[in-house]
C-alpha cells in the first residue's frame, strides 16, 4: 500500500473558503494524504486575547468570541454556497448542519471558559491552553465536514487521541512512543479510505488536560504524525514557496532555497525564521523523512526539500534574525540564551539584534567575514562568532539597526 504523505496547512492557508478549497484540491492530488491544519488566520491570537481580558473586561472578551464565531459561520456558508458539490443535496445540507453544530458547541465551550475565568478573577495556565486549542479543534472539524460536502471522503481525528504530552502548559513536550502506538491503533481501527483530518498544535496530558506544543506548533504535530506512520514525506504548506534565503516579507530580494539539511533548517528556525517551528525537524530527521515546504498559492513551484543530506554550495545558504531578542526578562530570554549557546558562542545582550547565517562554507570563512564587514558599513557590529562546525555564523548588532543590517548583508551575500 502507498505510504502516507502528511500535509500541514498553516493559518494563512486556512484563511477563508477560497483557501480551504485550495487546501482540498491539493489534498486530492495525493494517493494517501494525512491532513494536519492550523486554526484559521488570527484565531489563536484572538482566543488568547479573549481569555486574557475575560477577568477584567468580560464584555470585550465576549465580543472577541462572537467575532470568531461569526467569521467561521461566514466561512462555512461561503464554502457551502460556492464549493459544495451538487450530489445528493442532502449530504451538503447534512454537512452544513454538522458544521453549524460543531461551531455552536465550540463557541459554547469558549464562552464557558470565559465565564469561568471571570468568576475566578484570573486566568490560569491550564485554562489558557484549553482556550487556545479551540481554534484547531474548530478548523479541523469544519474542514473535514467541508471536504465531505465537496465530495471527498474525509474523517476528523481528534488530536487529543493521538498527541499525548506532558503537562508543561504553553509549550508541552510530546510523548512520541505514545503517539506512535496511538497512531498504529487508529490505522488498525480505520482501515478505511477516508482521509484523516486533524488539528495541529494541541494535545492532551494523561489526565485529560488540553495542552499545546507551543506557538506555531502545528508544524511539529505534522512531523510527529509523519514519524508515527508509514510515511513518504511531511509537507508544510504555507503562503511562500519554500524556505527563503531570508524572510521574504522583510527582504525583497529573498529567494527560495531548493535544498537544506535538517540541521540547517533547524538552525534557521532557531535563529528566527518563522516558516518552521524549530522542533519540527527532530522527529522527521530521526526517521529520515523528507520534509518539503510548499506554497498553496503556487503549488507547482518546487519549494524547499529538507533531508539528511548536506550539500555545500556557495558561501552561505540563508539568514534569519531576532530583533531586540532580549528586551524582557523571563523564561523566553533564558530559553533563547540556552538555544544560542548550543549553536555557538554567542553571548546575549539586552536591546540587540541577533542575525544568524547558516550553511556557511567553512573553507571560505575569511572571505565571508570580509564581505559582511564591508556590507555592514557604518552599522556597528557588537560581536561575531562562528559555531564550532564553522557552518553557522552569528552577528550581534544594535537592535535599532537589525533590519537594515539584514538587508545590507542579504544584498551583499545573495543578490550579487
Ligand atoms: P503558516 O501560517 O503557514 O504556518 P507562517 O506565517 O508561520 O505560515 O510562516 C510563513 C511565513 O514565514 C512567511 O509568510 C514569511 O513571511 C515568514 N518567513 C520568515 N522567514 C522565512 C524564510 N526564511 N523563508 C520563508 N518564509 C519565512
Ligand atoms: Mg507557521
Amino acid at each position: 500500500m502507498a505510504k502516507y504523505t502528511v500535509l500541514k496547512f498553516g493559518g494563512t492557508s486556512m484563511g477563508d473558503e477560497h483557501t480551504w478549497k485550495r487546501v482540498l484540491d491539493i489534498t486530492a492530488r495525493y494517493e494517501r494524504p494525512w491532513v494536519v491544519v492550523s486554526a484559521t488566520a488570527r484565531t489563536t491570537r484572538r482566543l488568547i486575547a479573549a481569555a486574557e481580558s475575560a477577568a477584567t473586561d468580560p464584555v470585550k472578551a465576549r465580543d472577541m468570541a462572537e467575532e470568531i464565531d461569526a467569521r467561521h459561520r461566514k466561512l462555512i456558508t461561503g464554502f457551502m454556497d460556492e464549493y459544495a458539490v451538487d450530489g445528493p443535496s442532502s449530504s451538503r445540507e447534512k454537512e452544513q448542519e454538522a458544521c453549524l453544530g460543531h461551531l455552536d458547541r465550540l463557541s459554547e465551550i469558549l464562552l464557558g471558559h470565559l465565564d469561568a475565568i471571570r468568576e475566578a478573577g484570573s486566568l490560569d495556565d491550564r485554562t489558557r491552553d484549553a482556550v487556545a486549542s479551540i481554534g484547531e479543534r474548530l478548523s479541523s472539524r469544519l474542514l473535514a465536514s467541508c471536504a465531505r460536502a465537496a465530495g471527498m471522503q474525509a474523517q476528523w481525528v481528534d488530536a487529543r487521541e493521538l498527541i499525548r504530552t506532558d503537562d508543561r502548559f504553553g509549550g508541552a513536550s510530546p510523548d512520541l512512543p505514545f503517539i506512535r502506538s496511538a497512531v498504529s491503533e487508529l490505522l488498525e481501527r480505520w482501515r478505511g479510505k477516508a482521509i484523516p483530518v486533524m488539528g495541529g498544535y494541541y494535545g492532551q496530558t494523561a489526565n485529560g488536560n488540553l495542552t499545546n506544543l507551543g506557538f506555531e506548533g502545528s508544524d511539529y504535530t505534522a512531523s510527529l504524525i509523519g514519524a508515527s506512520l508509514p510515511c513518504e514525506a511531511v509537507e508544510i504548506w504555507t503562503d511562500v514557496s519554500g524556505v527563503y534565503t531570508c524572510d521574504p516579507r522583510v527582504v525583497e530580494g529573498a529567494r527560495p532555497i531548493p535544498a537544506l539539511s535538517f540541521r540547517e533548517a533547524t538552525e534557521l528556525a532557531w535563529f528566527g525564521a518563522k516558516v518552521l517551528h524549530p522542533s519540527t525537524l527532530k522527529p522527521a530527521s530521526a526517521r529520515n523523512l523528507t520534509v518539503r515546504v510548499k506554497n498553496i498559492f503556487e503549488p507547482e513551484a518546487p519549494g524547499t526539500r529538507i533531508t539528511g543530506d548536506t550539500t555545500s554550495d556557495g558561501l552561505v545558504k540563508a539568514m534569519a534574525y531576532k530583533e531586540r531578542s532580549a528586551l524582557d526578562d523571563g523564561p523566553e530570554l533564558k530559553r533563547l540564551s540556552e538555544e544560542l549557546q548550543e549553536l555557538g558562542e554567542a553571548g546575549l545582550r539586552r536591546g540587540v539584534g541577533v542575525i544568524g547565517l547558516v550553511g556557511c562554507d567553512p573553507a571560505r570563512q575569511k572571505e565571508l567575514v570580509e564581505r559582511l564587514r564591508r556590507a555592514l558599513g557604518d552599522i556597528k557590529l557588537e560581536t561575531l562568532s562562528y559555531s564550532s562546525t564553522k557552518r553557522n555564523l552569528n552577528l550581534v548588532v544594535e537592535a535599532g539597526h537589525t533590519v537594515e543590517a539584514v538587508r545590507r548583508l542579504h544584498e551583499e551575500l545573495f543578490e550579487g
